[in-house]
């Protein structure tokens, strides 16, 4: 089959029906068997074509908020066919190897496996892409790629995470001054980053100020209440 013009990152964003209609028009474009095998977990589900090689991953569990958040295109092998329906991403081919990756992509922004039994993989973040190698050796330089994934792409502009130094995600939402790749650094940050946080000072003392605007109101009230109770327990006691 001649590769098409077949985007695969347009599977990103899309809810399970979407999802199964593209996939479903790719098979028969192909003229082989529409199989898509559905599997569903506590935390995200999974949508695979193992005949067009793809496999999306849809989060969160609640069907009806679950949108795809990775799309993995594979290599041929463990079922799965070599993802032919379109170009992989940013001109790699599936007869690229583990060197000639590095070579056009550059130094990637995040390394994982390795050892013993896992195989290596490495991630481009900005570009919005993984790609797993299948063995576990890092100084193989002819390590066959075994899928890709494409992922949104993270936005550079927002720096490095203040506390591990990996690409950040997002920011401070009260200040939008420190930036995080998780929000388990920005949990890890925050006793410190609440003393000198300007969004977050500026909201405590608006609310300082509230309770001072609060307070004669408290007590007007609590005064009028006694009084009252007062009044109430002198007639009782008529
Ligand atoms: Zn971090
Ligand atoms: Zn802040």
């Amino acid at each position: 089959m001649a590769p098409t013009d077949f985007e695969a990152s347009e599977l990103l964003g899309l809810d399970q029906d979407a999802c199964r209609t593209v996939l479903g028009d790719l098979c028969g474009a192909s003229l082989r068997p529409v199989e898509l095998e559905f599997k569903s977990f506590h935390d995200c589900a999974y949508l695979t074509a193992k005949a067009l090689g793809v496999q999306v991953r849809f989060t969160p569990a609640d069907p009806s908020q679950a949108r795809v958040d990775v799309v993995f295109l594979y290599n041929d092998g463990e079922g799965f066919a070599q993802y032919s329906a379109g170009p992989l991403p940013e001109g790699l081919q599936w007869s690229h190897h583990s060197k000639d990756v590095v070579l056009m992509l550059g130094e990637p922004s995040d390394k994982y496996g390795g050892g013993r039994f896992r195989a290596v993989g490495i991630s481009y973040e900005t570009l919005g892409l993984d790609i797993q190698f299948r063995e576990s050796n890092w100084n193989d330089e002819k390590n066959p790629m075994a899928f890709v994934s494409i992922f949104p792409r993270l936005d550079p502009s927002h720096g490095l995470c203040q506390i591990c130094g990996k690409l950040a995600s997002f920011r401070c939402g009260l200040c939008k001054q420190r930036s995080y790749c998780s929000s388990s650094c920005q949990k890890a940050d925050w006793t410190k980053h609440q003393g000198d946080c300007p969004g977050f000072l500026e909201k405590k003392a608006s609310l300082r100020w509230e309770g001072e605007l609060m307070l004669p109101r408290c007590q007007q009230l609590s005064r009028k209440l006694t009084s009252t109770l007062s009044e109430v327990f002198l007639d009782s006691m008529d």
